[in-house]
């Protein structure tokens, strides 16, 4: 597979998203992270984004809440190239109606090989890392010759 560079600026589109159990959780480490990251531009889903914008004042641009479509909105930004970081407290003790929707969500990140962390040593260790702050050259997959494919026989 023929690869690219992609090229992330110094401030970083991050997305912020946790289930119920796990808001406090991210609270939290917003909290001890706020000074690092209003630096960046920051997205979540619409009630992780009012639960951080209440408690700290800090501007979040709001998608809509996660099982109501925004884990599928956010999808869609990763996939337009629109979100350079997923900070991602899922619940692994709880099912929830839109499992399908985290899933793919996580699917969509892996793919277009943006960092990731599910749980809060994954985001101390994300964002101790200096690249947090640096431009950062991503090497993306290239589906050129995958949308060019022969159509398949009707
Ligand atoms: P919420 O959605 O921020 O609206 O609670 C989170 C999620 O379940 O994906």
């Amino acid at each position: 597979m023929t690869r690219f560079i992609k090229r992330m600026g110094k401030a970083k589109r991050i997305a912020l998203v946790a289930h119920d159990n796990q808001k406090g959780e991210l609270l939290e480490w917003v909290q001890y992270n706020r000074q690092n990251l209003s630096k960046h531009i920051l997205y979540a889903t619409g009630t992780t984004g009012r639960v951080l914008e209440e408690e700290l004042g800090v501007e979040i641009h709001k998608l809509m809440s996660g099982p109501l479509g925004g884990d599928q909105q956010l999808g869609a930004k990763i996939a337009e190239g629109e979100v350079d970081v997923l900070i991602f407290f899922w619940d692994p003790l709880e099912p929830l109606p839109h499992d399908p929707d985290v899933k793919a969500l996580l699917r969509i990140a892996v793919m277009y090989n943006i960092p990731i962390a599910n749980n809060r040593a994954s985001a101390d260790f994300i964002f101790s890392s200096h690249l947090v702050d640096e431009e950062y050259e991503q090497v993306m997959i290239d589906f050129e010759a995958y949308k060019r494919r022969p159509l398949p026989d009707l």
